[in-house]
Protein backbone atom coordinates (compact mmCIF):
# COMPACT_ATOMS: atom_id res chain seq x y z
CA UNK A 1 0.00 0.00 0.00
CA UNK A 2 1.11 3.54 -0.48
CA UNK A 3 1.05 6.39 1.73
CA UNK A 4 -1.78 6.62 4.64
CA UNK A 5 -3.40 10.01 5.24
CA UNK A 6 -4.60 10.38 8.31
CA UNK A 7 -7.93 11.95 9.90
CA UNK A 8 -5.97 13.80 12.44
CA UNK A 9 -2.08 13.49 14.08
CA UNK A 10 -0.45 16.23 16.69
CA UNK A 11 2.45 18.19 15.10
CA UNK A 12 5.45 18.55 17.18
CA UNK A 13 8.12 20.79 15.12
CA UNK A 14 8.51 23.75 17.86
CA UNK A 15 10.49 23.20 20.79
CA UNK A 16 8.29 20.12 22.64
CA UNK A 17 11.38 17.81 22.96
CA UNK A 18 13.22 20.72 24.46
CA UNK A 19 10.69 21.63 27.31
CA UNK A 20 9.81 18.18 28.00
CA UNK A 21 12.89 17.38 28.29
CA UNK A 22 13.83 19.99 30.75
CA UNK A 23 10.95 19.15 32.87
CA UNK A 24 12.24 15.93 33.57
CA UNK A 25 15.91 17.07 33.97
CA UNK A 26 14.67 19.41 36.80
CA UNK A 27 12.54 16.59 38.12
CA UNK A 28 9.61 18.30 37.94
CA UNK A 29 7.28 15.78 36.47
CA UNK A 30 4.21 16.29 38.86
CA UNK A 31 1.89 18.75 39.35
CA UNK A 32 4.35 21.53 40.77
CA UNK A 33 6.58 22.86 38.64
CA UNK A 34 6.60 26.18 36.17
CA UNK A 35 5.46 25.00 33.23
CA UNK A 36 2.03 24.68 34.12
CA UNK A 37 1.61 27.95 35.43
CA UNK A 38 3.03 29.72 32.11
CA UNK A 39 1.20 27.44 30.01
CA UNK A 40 -1.94 28.84 32.09
CA UNK A 41 -0.43 33.03 31.78
CA UNK A 42 -0.04 32.16 27.85
CA UNK A 43 -3.74 31.10 27.46
CA UNK A 44 -4.76 33.81 29.76
CA UNK A 45 -3.20 36.23 27.83
CA UNK A 46 -3.61 34.53 24.34
CA UNK A 47 -8.01 34.47 25.52
CA UNK A 48 -7.79 37.99 26.84
CA UNK A 49 -9.30 36.36 30.32
CA UNK A 50 -8.03 37.24 33.43
CA UNK A 51 -7.22 33.76 35.04
CA UNK A 52 -7.46 29.92 33.25
CA UNK A 53 -6.67 26.84 35.18
CA UNK A 54 -5.01 24.11 33.97
CA UNK A 55 -6.64 20.28 34.13
CA UNK A 56 -6.05 16.77 33.59
CA UNK A 57 -8.71 17.19 30.27
CA UNK A 58 -11.43 18.78 28.75
CA UNK A 59 -13.96 16.47 30.70
CA UNK A 60 -11.99 17.57 34.14
CA UNK A 61 -12.71 21.07 32.60
CA UNK A 62 -16.56 20.54 31.86
CA UNK A 63 -16.88 19.27 35.34
CA UNK A 64 -14.99 21.68 37.34
CA UNK A 65 -17.48 24.22 35.63
CA UNK A 66 -20.30 22.56 36.76
CA UNK A 67 -19.70 21.82 39.85
CA UNK A 68 -18.35 25.83 40.36
CA UNK A 69 -21.99 26.19 39.34
CA UNK A 70 -23.85 24.32 41.76
CA UNK A 71 -25.21 21.87 39.83
CA UNK A 72 -26.91 19.52 42.54
CA UNK A 73 -28.23 15.91 41.63
CA UNK A 74 -32.06 16.35 39.57
CA UNK A 75 -30.44 19.45 38.74
CA UNK A 76 -31.40 19.82 34.79
CA UNK A 77 -28.78 21.35 32.48
CA UNK A 78 -29.55 21.56 28.68
CA UNK A 79 -27.09 19.66 26.46
CA UNK A 80 -26.77 19.48 22.85
CA UNK A 81 -27.46 15.88 21.08
CA UNK A 82 -24.94 16.22 18.49
CA UNK A 83 -21.40 16.28 20.25
CA UNK A 84 -18.75 14.23 21.50
CA UNK A 85 -20.18 12.73 25.03
CA UNK A 86 -17.58 13.93 27.10
CA UNK A 87 -19.34 16.91 26.84
CA UNK A 88 -22.74 15.48 28.65
CA UNK A 89 -20.87 13.20 31.33
CA UNK A 90 -19.75 15.62 34.06
CA UNK A 91 -23.39 16.33 33.85
CA UNK A 92 -24.23 12.71 35.35
CA UNK A 93 -20.93 12.76 37.70
CA UNK A 94 -23.26 15.60 39.43
CA UNK A 95 -26.25 13.46 39.16
CA UNK A 96 -27.24 16.41 37.24
CA UNK A 97 -30.38 15.26 34.61
CA UNK A 98 -29.79 16.46 31.12
CA UNK A 99 -32.13 17.57 29.06
CA UNK A 100 -31.00 17.31 24.69
CA UNK A 101 -31.01 20.33 22.19
CA UNK A 102 -30.98 20.26 18.35
CA UNK A 103 -28.39 21.39 16.65
CA UNK A 104 -28.71 24.21 13.99
CA UNK A 105 -27.07 24.20 10.47
CA UNK A 106 -23.40 25.16 12.27
CA UNK A 107 -23.95 21.76 13.73
CA UNK A 108 -24.19 23.51 16.83
CA UNK A 109 -27.07 24.05 19.77
CA UNK A 110 -29.91 25.36 18.04
CA UNK A 111 -30.94 29.07 19.57
CA UNK A 112 -34.57 29.21 18.20
CA UNK A 113 -35.41 26.04 19.83
CA UNK A 114 -33.57 26.56 23.26
CA UNK A 115 -35.73 29.94 23.31
CA UNK A 116 -38.89 28.07 22.22
CA UNK A 117 -38.10 24.95 24.77
CA UNK A 118 -37.62 27.55 28.01
CA UNK A 119 -40.92 29.33 26.44
CA UNK A 120 -43.32 26.55 26.32
CA UNK A 121 -42.06 23.98 28.07
CA UNK A 122 -40.63 25.70 31.65
CA UNK A 123 -41.82 28.19 33.97
CA UNK A 124 -40.04 30.58 35.88
CA UNK A 125 -40.31 30.18 39.62
CA UNK A 126 -38.37 32.43 41.99
CA UNK A 127 -36.09 33.60 39.71
CA UNK A 128 -35.71 30.00 38.59
CA UNK A 129 -36.52 28.44 35.59
CA UNK A 130 -38.41 25.08 36.30
CA UNK A 131 -39.22 21.95 33.75
CA UNK A 132 -42.45 21.66 33.36
CA UNK A 133 -42.79 18.15 32.77
CA UNK A 134 -40.30 16.97 36.09
CA UNK A 135 -40.43 19.82 38.25
CA UNK A 136 -36.94 20.15 38.72
CA UNK A 137 -34.81 23.48 38.38
CA UNK A 138 -32.78 23.82 34.87
CA UNK A 139 -29.36 25.21 36.14
CA UNK A 140 -27.37 25.51 32.55
CA UNK A 141 -26.36 25.31 29.17
CA UNK A 142 -23.74 23.45 27.76
CA UNK A 143 -22.47 24.90 24.93
CA UNK A 144 -20.95 23.09 22.55
CA UNK A 145 -18.64 25.48 19.61
CA UNK A 146 -18.44 21.82 17.28
CA UNK A 147 -15.50 21.57 15.20
CA UNK A 148 -14.52 25.07 15.53
CA UNK A 149 -16.97 26.36 14.74
CA UNK A 150 -19.02 29.23 16.97
CA UNK A 151 -22.43 28.36 18.05
CA UNK A 152 -24.83 31.36 17.97
CA UNK A 153 -23.56 33.01 21.28
CA UNK A 154 -25.56 36.51 20.86
CA UNK A 155 -29.00 34.78 20.51
CA UNK A 156 -28.20 31.96 23.32
CA UNK A 157 -26.86 34.85 25.36
CA UNK A 158 -30.23 36.60 25.42
CA UNK A 159 -31.97 33.24 26.37
CA UNK A 160 -29.71 32.41 28.94
CA UNK A 161 -30.00 36.51 30.63
CA UNK A 162 -34.23 36.17 29.87
CA UNK A 163 -34.41 32.19 32.10
CA UNK A 164 -31.31 33.05 34.54
CA UNK A 165 -29.51 30.19 33.03
CA UNK A 166 -25.71 29.44 33.26
CA UNK A 167 -23.90 29.17 30.14
CA UNK A 168 -20.88 26.62 30.14
CA UNK A 169 -19.27 26.81 27.01
CA UNK A 170 -17.55 23.88 25.47
CA UNK A 171 -14.51 25.07 23.44
CA UNK A 172 -12.97 21.99 23.43
CA UNK A 173 -12.75 22.15 19.75
CA UNK A 174 -12.45 25.78 19.26
CA UNK A 175 -9.29 27.32 20.56
CA UNK A 176 -8.71 30.06 18.72
CA UNK A 177 -12.25 30.80 16.98
CA UNK A 178 -13.08 34.47 17.52
CA UNK A 179 -16.34 36.75 16.76
CA UNK A 180 -15.92 39.49 14.16
CA UNK A 181 -19.18 41.34 13.95
CA UNK A 182 -22.03 42.19 16.89
CA UNK A 183 -22.09 42.19 20.34
CA UNK A 184 -19.27 39.77 21.08
CA UNK A 185 -17.21 41.26 18.28
CA UNK A 186 -13.11 40.58 19.25
CA UNK A 187 -14.23 38.00 21.62
CA UNK A 188 -12.97 34.18 21.53
CA UNK A 189 -14.92 31.00 21.90
CA UNK A 190 -15.40 30.21 25.82
CA UNK A 191 -14.93 33.47 26.62
CA UNK A 192 -17.99 35.05 26.12
CA UNK A 193 -20.48 32.93 28.42
CA UNK A 194 -20.13 32.55 32.31
CA UNK A 195 -17.53 29.12 32.04
CA UNK A 196 -15.25 27.96 29.15
CA UNK A 197 -13.29 24.97 28.72
CA UNK A 198 -10.72 23.91 26.33
CA UNK A 199 -9.11 20.52 25.69
CA UNK A 200 -5.42 20.11 24.58
CA UNK A 201 -6.13 15.55 23.77
CA UNK A 202 -4.33 14.25 21.12
CA UNK A 203 -6.55 15.37 17.98
CA UNK A 204 -7.22 18.58 19.20
CA UNK A 205 -5.59 21.58 17.71
CA UNK A 206 -2.85 21.81 19.83
CA UNK A 207 -1.63 18.86 22.72
CA UNK A 208 -0.48 17.98 25.82
CA UNK A 209 -1.24 14.45 25.64
CA UNK A 210 -4.62 14.59 27.51
CA UNK A 211 -5.09 18.02 29.37
CA UNK A 212 -7.11 21.15 29.34
CA UNK A 213 -7.96 24.07 30.82
CA UNK A 214 -11.18 26.42 32.41
CA UNK A 215 -11.88 29.61 32.35
CA UNK A 216 -14.22 31.71 33.78
CA UNK A 217 -15.98 35.51 33.52
CA UNK A 218 -15.34 35.88 37.64
CA UNK A 219 -11.68 35.24 38.50
CA UNK A 220 -12.71 34.33 41.82
CA UNK A 221 -14.89 31.55 40.06
CA UNK A 222 -11.12 30.38 38.32
CA UNK A 223 -9.54 30.54 41.87
CA UNK A 224 -12.35 27.80 43.03
CA UNK A 225 -12.25 25.73 40.89
CA UNK A 226 -8.51 25.79 40.64
CA UNK A 227 -8.49 24.78 44.53
CA UNK A 228 -10.94 22.47 43.65
CA UNK A 229 -8.83 20.81 41.15
CA UNK A 230 -5.86 20.23 43.56
CA UNK A 231 -7.37 18.45 46.01
CA UNK A 232 -9.01 21.18 47.77
CA UNK A 233 -6.26 22.01 50.09
CA UNK A 234 -5.88 25.09 52.75
CA UNK A 235 -3.20 24.27 54.29
CA UNK A 236 0.18 23.26 52.19
CA UNK A 237 1.80 22.26 55.81
CA UNK A 238 -0.53 20.36 57.85
CA UNK A 239 -3.04 19.05 54.88
CA UNK A 240 -6.23 21.01 56.01
CA UNK A 241 -9.22 20.31 53.85
CA UNK A 242 -12.35 22.59 53.77
CA UNK A 243 -14.27 21.37 50.66
CA UNK A 244 -14.26 17.79 48.39
CA UNK A 245 -11.65 17.93 45.99
CA UNK A 246 -10.33 16.68 43.09
CA UNK A 247 -7.06 15.02 42.02
CA UNK A 248 -7.55 17.28 38.58
CA UNK A 249 -4.50 19.58 38.16
CA UNK A 250 -2.04 19.09 35.01
CA UNK A 251 1.08 17.87 35.22
CA UNK A 252 4.52 19.90 34.48
CA UNK A 253 5.16 17.43 31.99
CA UNK A 254 2.27 17.72 30.22
CA UNK A 255 2.79 21.75 30.61
CA UNK A 256 5.73 21.33 29.30
CA UNK A 257 4.51 20.39 25.58
CA UNK A 258 1.33 22.80 26.16
CA UNK A 259 3.99 25.90 26.49
CA UNK A 260 5.88 24.41 23.04
CA UNK A 261 2.29 24.25 21.70
CA UNK A 262 1.01 27.37 22.33
CA UNK A 263 4.01 29.13 20.85
CA UNK A 264 2.68 27.31 17.76
CA UNK A 265 -1.35 27.92 17.65
CA UNK A 266 -1.16 30.93 15.52
CA UNK A 267 0.81 28.81 13.24
CA UNK A 268 -2.06 25.80 13.35
CA UNK A 269 -4.63 28.18 12.52
CA UNK A 270 -3.07 29.68 9.61
CA UNK A 271 -2.51 26.30 8.40
CA UNK A 272 -6.04 25.06 9.10
CA UNK A 273 -7.53 27.92 7.26
CA UNK A 274 -5.19 27.45 3.86
CA UNK A 275 -6.12 23.74 3.85
CA UNK A 276 -10.04 24.23 4.37
CA UNK A 277 -9.49 26.99 1.59
CA UNK A 278 -7.42 24.35 -0.77
CA UNK A 279 -10.41 21.22 -0.25
CA UNK A 280 -12.80 24.21 -0.86
CA UNK A 281 -10.83 24.71 -4.05
CA UNK A 282 -10.50 21.23 -5.21
CA UNK A 283 -14.37 20.26 -4.21
CA UNK A 284 -16.26 22.98 -5.37
CA UNK A 285 -17.26 20.68 -8.36
CA UNK A 286 -18.49 17.88 -6.58
CA UNK A 287 -22.32 17.22 -7.23
CA UNK A 288 -23.05 14.56 -4.34
CA UNK A 289 -21.41 16.83 -1.52
CA UNK A 290 -20.43 19.99 -0.39
CA UNK A 291 -18.29 21.37 2.69
CA UNK A 292 -19.70 22.83 5.40
CA UNK A 293 -19.64 26.36 5.64
CA UNK A 294 -18.17 28.21 9.16
CA UNK A 295 -20.61 30.69 10.78
CA UNK A 296 -20.81 34.06 9.19
CA UNK A 297 -19.09 36.84 11.14
CA UNK A 298 -16.80 34.24 12.98
CA UNK A 299 -13.22 33.67 12.27
CA UNK A 300 -12.93 30.33 13.19
CA UNK A 301 -9.77 27.94 14.10
CA UNK A 302 -10.67 25.61 11.05
CA UNK A 303 -10.22 22.46 13.40
CA UNK A 304 -12.14 20.02 11.47
CA UNK A 305 -13.58 19.75 7.92
CA UNK A 306 -17.09 18.43 7.52
CA UNK A 307 -18.35 17.15 4.11
CA UNK A 308 -21.86 17.16 4.03
CA UNK A 309 -23.15 13.92 2.04
CA UNK A 310 -26.31 14.23 -0.34
CA UNK A 311 -27.21 10.83 0.71
CA UNK A 312 -30.33 10.35 -2.11
CA UNK A 313 -27.82 11.01 -5.11
CA UNK A 314 -25.23 9.26 -3.89
CA UNK A 315 -25.23 5.22 -4.77
CA UNK A 316 -23.16 4.62 -1.91
CA UNK A 317 -23.62 4.67 1.81
CA UNK A 318 -21.86 6.53 4.27
CA UNK A 319 -20.19 4.19 5.83
CA UNK A 320 -18.83 2.52 2.29
CA UNK A 321 -17.49 6.18 1.61
CA UNK A 322 -15.76 5.32 4.77
CA UNK A 323 -14.34 1.78 3.82
CA UNK A 324 -13.55 3.02 0.28
CA UNK A 325 -11.46 5.71 1.59
CA UNK A 326 -9.79 3.40 3.90
CA UNK A 327 -8.46 1.26 1.38
CA UNK A 328 -7.40 3.67 -0.62
CA UNK A 329 -4.90 4.55 2.69
CA UNK A 330 -7.89 7.76 3.28
CA UNK A 331 -8.85 7.84 7.26
CA UNK A 332 -11.98 9.63 7.73
CA UNK A 333 -14.86 9.38 9.82
CA UNK A 334 -18.60 10.00 10.77
CA UNK A 335 -19.68 12.33 12.96
CA UNK A 336 -20.60 10.75 16.76
CA UNK A 337 -23.66 8.67 17.47
CA UNK A 338 -26.55 11.27 18.81
CA UNK A 339 -26.10 11.43 22.80
CA UNK A 340 -29.75 10.73 23.56
CA UNK A 341 -29.74 7.74 21.76
CA UNK A 342 -26.99 6.48 23.70
CA UNK A 343 -27.54 3.44 26.00
CA UNK A 344 -26.68 5.67 29.29
CA UNK A 345 -29.36 8.12 28.08
CA UNK A 346 -31.93 7.11 26.37
CA UNK A 347 -34.48 8.02 29.42
CA UNK A 348 -33.85 11.48 29.80
CA UNK A 349 -35.60 14.29 28.04
CA UNK A 350 -34.90 15.36 24.52
CA UNK A 351 -36.46 18.45 22.52
CA UNK A 352 -37.39 17.67 18.72
CA UNK A 353 -34.65 16.14 17.65
CA UNK A 354 -34.61 16.79 14.14
CA UNK A 355 -31.70 18.47 11.94
CA UNK A 356 -28.86 16.36 14.53
CA UNK A 357 -30.69 13.08 12.92
CA UNK A 358 -30.27 14.64 9.44
CA UNK A 359 -26.53 15.99 10.08
CA UNK A 360 -25.56 12.48 11.71
CA UNK A 361 -26.37 10.64 8.71
CA UNK A 362 -24.47 12.53 6.59
CA UNK A 363 -21.65 14.04 7.61
CA UNK A 364 -17.92 12.97 6.36
CA UNK A 365 -14.65 14.22 8.35
CA UNK A 366 -11.83 14.86 6.08
CA UNK A 367 -8.06 14.43 6.57
CA UNK A 368 -7.30 17.85 8.67
CA UNK A 369 -3.90 17.50 9.83
CA UNK A 370 -1.90 20.84 10.18
CA UNK A 371 1.20 19.11 8.72
CA UNK A 372 -1.33 17.69 5.88
CA UNK A 373 0.53 18.94 2.67
CA UNK A 374 -1.25 20.48 -0.88
CA UNK A 375 -0.60 16.97 -2.03
CA UNK A 376 -2.17 15.18 0.39
CA UNK A 377 -5.13 17.27 -0.19
CA UNK A 378 -5.27 16.79 -4.01
CA UNK A 379 -5.09 12.86 -3.24
CA UNK A 380 -8.19 13.42 -1.03
CA UNK A 381 -10.23 15.33 -3.54
CA UNK A 382 -9.34 12.89 -6.24
CA UNK A 383 -10.60 9.84 -4.18
CA UNK A 384 -14.08 11.84 -3.25
CA UNK A 385 -14.46 13.16 -7.03
CA UNK A 386 -14.66 9.50 -8.56
CA UNK A 387 -16.75 8.50 -5.38
CA UNK A 388 -19.08 11.20 -5.25
CA UNK A 389 -18.98 12.53 -9.16
CA UNK A 390 -17.42 15.60 -9.86
CA UNK A 391 -15.56 16.42 -12.86
CA UNK A 392 -12.22 15.03 -12.33
C1 LIG B 1 -12.44 16.53 23.08
C2 LIG B 1 -13.77 16.94 23.56
C3 LIG B 1 -14.10 16.96 24.92
C4 LIG B 1 -13.27 16.36 26.02
O1 LIG B 1 -11.96 16.65 26.07
P1 LIG B 1 -10.95 15.59 26.74
O2 LIG B 1 -9.74 16.44 26.91
O3 LIG B 1 -10.77 14.48 25.77
O4 LIG B 1 -11.52 15.16 28.03
C5 LIG B 1 -15.33 17.46 25.31
N1 LIG B 1 -16.20 17.90 24.41
C6 LIG B 1 -15.94 17.88 23.09
C7 LIG B 1 -16.97 18.40 22.15
C8 LIG B 1 -14.73 17.39 22.62
O5 LIG B 1 -14.51 17.33 21.31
Amino acid sequence: MGRFIPLSIPNFEGNEEKYVGQAVKEGWVSTGGAFVSELEEKLSEFLHVPMTAACQSGTAAIHLALLECGVEPGDHVIVPTLTFIAAVNPVRYQFGEPIFMDCDDSLCIDPQKLEQFCREECHMDDNTLICNQTGHKIKAVIVVHIFGNLADMEAIMATAERYHLTVIEDATEALGTTVTTGKYQGKFAGTIGDYGAFSFNGNKIITTGGGGAVTARDKKAVQHMKYLSTQAKDDEHFYIHHEVGYNYRMTNLQGALGVAQMEELPEFIQRKRNNYQRYQKELEDLKKAELLLFREGTDPNYWFYSLILNLKECRVSLREVIDLLQQQGIQTRAIWGLIHQQKPYQNFLAYRIEKAVWYGERVLNLPCSTNLTEEEIQIVAEALKKLLGGAA
